[in-house]
C-alpha cells in the first residue's frame, strides 16, 4: 500500500474559519468559539468551525420562524417542487466538491462517497415530486343534517434535525427533503465530527434560490444539538443517532410536546441458510458490514450461518475481507477508509480486545491498521470473528466498526428467537433460494426492514426506520412526508 498523499484542496476549505449559515448569511459563533474538525485518514486538523451555543441555537430557530410564517408560507406547492428540482441540479453539478469534503472529513472512500450522487438527488427530485402530489381528503360523514368534511394537510413548523457523521450530505439531504416538499423550515445540527459538506449545502441550496431562513444550519457539539431540542420555538425534532441521545431527545420533548422521530443504533441479524447462493451470499454478508467500515447503523453485524455451512462460510467471508483494499480514502482503488475519530478508533478496538478476551475467534482482522503511514489515522482491519455465542458483548452491544460476529444455528424458530433478543429492531437480511422460508422469516424478524438476498437497497419511496429501541416514525416515502405534516378536520355545515 502506498503511503498517503498530500490532500487536495477543495475550494471550501480556504483556510478561514467555518461560519454557521443563519439566514441566508453566513454567521460566527456569538461566544467567538470553534472546534476542529479533523481528518481522520491523518489526524490532522482540517478546518476549524464556529461552536454555537444556545444564543447562536436560539437566532437559528428564530430565522426559521420568521421564513415559515414568512416568504416561505406564499411558496405554493409548484414553487417548492421548482426550488426542489434547481437545488437537485446544483447538487448534481456540485457533488464532486461534497462527495470529496466527505471524503477528507469522515474518510468514506472517494469510490464511496461519489456513489453517493444518485441517491442525493433521486432524494431532492422524488420530494419534490411529494410536493405537489400530497393532499387531504374530502371524507364522506354521516352527522346529522348535512356536514361537509375535507382535511388540509399543514407544515409542522420549525424542524430541529440533528445527524451523527456516518453520511454527512447524504444524511443533511434526506432531512432537508421532507422539510421543503411540505412547507416546513429547518435548524439542522450536523455531527461534530463531519460537519463541512452540510455547510456547503447550504450555500448551494441559498443559490438556488431557497429564501433565507429556509435552511439554517448551526455546527457544534452536543450541547448545540441539546439546545435544539429544548428550544420552545423548534416544533418538531428529527434525529439520527444514538439510543441514549435518542432518549434524551424524548425526554427534552416533553416541555412543548414536540414532534420527534428518531432513527437510531442496531445490531441487526442476517441471516444465511445452507441452501442459499452462497457465492452470493458471501460478498452480501461481508459488505453488509464492511460498507463505510462499518459506520452504519444497519449493518448486519450478526451473521447467523446455517451449521452446516458455517465453517465454510465464515472462512469465505474471512477470506473475502482480507482481500478488501484497506487504505487512503481518496485513492479510487480503496474500499474501505479509516474510522471517523480516535474516539471510535478506541471504542471498535476496545470490542476486538473483548471479542477476544471472551472466547471469540478472528478468522480475519481483529486489530487496528498502522503499516505504510495508516497508523496516523484510525484505521480498523475488517474483522470476522467466529466462535461467538449470543451472549458475547461483540452479540449484544453496537460497535459501529467493520466487526462481524458469525453465529451458527440449527433451527428455522430457535434462530428466529435468538435473531429477535436484543433490543434494537432496525434492519436485518436473509439469504435463501427457498421462497417458504423467506416469507417466514421477513414476518417472524422484529426490524423495519428485511432485506432478502440483497443487503442495504434504499430508495426514496421506500420507508426507512427501526422497531424497538432503534426508534420510531419512517424515513423516505409518504410516511414520512406525514411526519411533517399537521392533519385539520375541517367541518361545514351546508343546510
Ligand atoms: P450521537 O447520538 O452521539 O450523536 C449524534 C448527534 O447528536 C450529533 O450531532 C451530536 O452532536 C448530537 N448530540 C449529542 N448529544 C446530544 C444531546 N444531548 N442532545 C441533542 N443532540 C446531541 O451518535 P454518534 O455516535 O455520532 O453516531 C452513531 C450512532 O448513530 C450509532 O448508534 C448509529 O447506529 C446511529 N445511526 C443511526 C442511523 C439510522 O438511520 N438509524 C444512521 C446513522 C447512525
Amino acid at each position: 500500500m502506498a503511503q498517503l498523499t498530500p490532500l487536495p484542496t477543495p475550494a471550501f476549505l480556504d483556510g478561514r474559519v467555518k461560519r454557521m449559515f443563519i439566514d441566508g448569511k453566513h454567521a460566527d459563533a456569538l461566544s467567538g468559539r470553534t472546534f476542529k474538525t479533523i481528518n481522520p485518514s491523518t489526524g490532522q486538523v482540517l478546518a476549524e468551525v464556529a461552536e454555537a451555543d444556545e444564543r447562536d441555537v436560539a437566532l437559528a430557530v428564530a430565522a426559521a420562524r420568521r421564513a415559515f410564517v414568512g416568504p416561505w408560507s406564499k411558496f405554493k406547492p409548484f414553487d417548492r417542487q421548482q426550488v426542489m428540482l434547481r437545488i437537485a441540479d446544483i447538487v448534481e453539478a456540485n457533488y464532486d466538491e461534497l462527495a470529496m469534503l466527505d471524503t477528507l472529513d469522515m474518510g468514506g472512500p472517494i469510490a464511496r462517497t461519489t456513489l453517493g450522487r444518485r441517491r442525493a438527488v433521486a432524494l431532492l427530485r422524488y420530494y419534490a415530486g411529494l410536493a405537489t402530489s400530497t393532499h387531504g381528503e374530502t371524507i364522506e360523514n354521516s352527522a346529522a343534517g348535512e356536514v361537509f368534511s375535507y382535511t388540509l394537510k399543514e407544515p409542522v413548523g420549525v424542524v430541529g434535525a440533528i445527524n451523527p457523521w456516518n453520511g454527512p450530505i447524504g444524511l443533511a439531504i434526506w432531512k432537508l427533503c421532507p422539510v421543503l416538499a411540505s412547507g416546513c423550515t429547518l435548524v439542522l445540527k450536523p455531527a461534530e465530527q463531519a460537519p463541512l459538506s452540510p455547510l456547503r449545502l447550504a450555500e448551494l441550496c441559498a443559490e438556488a434560490g431557497l429564501p433565507p431562513g429556509v435552511f439554517n444550519v448551526v455546527t457544534g457539539l452536543g450541547a448545540a444539538g441539546a439546545a435544539l431540542a429544548d428550544h420552545p420555538g423548534v416544533d418538531k425534532i428529527a434525529f439520527t443517532g444514538s439510543t441514549e441521545v435518542g432518549q434524551k431527545i424524548i425526554r427534552a420533548s416533553a416541555a412543548n410536546i414536540k414532534r420527534v422521530s428518531l432513527e437510531l443504533g442496531g445490531k441487526s441479524p442476517n441471516i444465511v441458510f445452507a441452501d442459499a447462493d452462497l457465492d452470493a451470499a458471501v460478498p452480501g454478508a461481508a459488505m453488509a458490514v464492511f460498507g463505510n467500515s462499518g459506520q452504519i447503523c444497519s449493518a448486519g453485524t450478526r451473521l447467523f450461518v446455517e451449521r452446516k455451512v458455517y465453517d465454510e462460510f465464515v472462512h469465505k467471508v474471512a477470506d473475502f475481507a482480507r482481500a478488501l483494499r484497506v487504505g487512503n480514502p481518496l485513492d479510487t482503488e480503496t474500499q474501505l477508509g479509516p474510522l471517523v475519530s480516535q474516539q471510535q478508533l478506541d471504542r471498535v478496538t476496545g470490542y476486538l480486545a473483548a471479542g477476544k478476551q471472551e472466547g471469540a475467534k478472528a478468522l480475519a482482522g481483529g486489530m487496528r491498521l498502522e503499516r505504510d503511514g495508516l497508523g496516523a489515522g484510525y484505521f480498523v482491519a475488517p474483522t470476522v470473528f467466529a466462535n461467538v455465542n449470543d451472549g458475547m458483548k461483540i452479540a449484544r452491544e453496537e460497535i459501529f466498526g467493520p466487526v462481524i460476529s458469525a453465529l451458527p444455528f440449527d433451527d428455522i424458530d430457535d434462530m428466529l428467537r435468538r435473531a429477535n433478543d436484543t433490543d434494537y429492531g432496525l434492519a436485518s437480511g436473509v439469504w435463501t433460494r427457498d421462497v417458504g422460508k423467506v416469507h417466514r422469516v421477513a414476518k417472524g424478524l422484529r426490524a423495519g426492514s428485511v432485506w432478502v438476498n440483497c443487503y442495504q437497497v434504499m430508495d426514496p419511496a421506500v420507508p426507512f426506520g427501526g422497531y424497538k429501541m432503534s426508534g420510531y416514525g419512517r424515513e423516505s416515502g409518504a410516511e414520512h412526508m406525514a411526519e411533517y405534516q399537521q392533519t385539520k378536520a375541517v367541518w361545514v355545515k351546508t343546510d
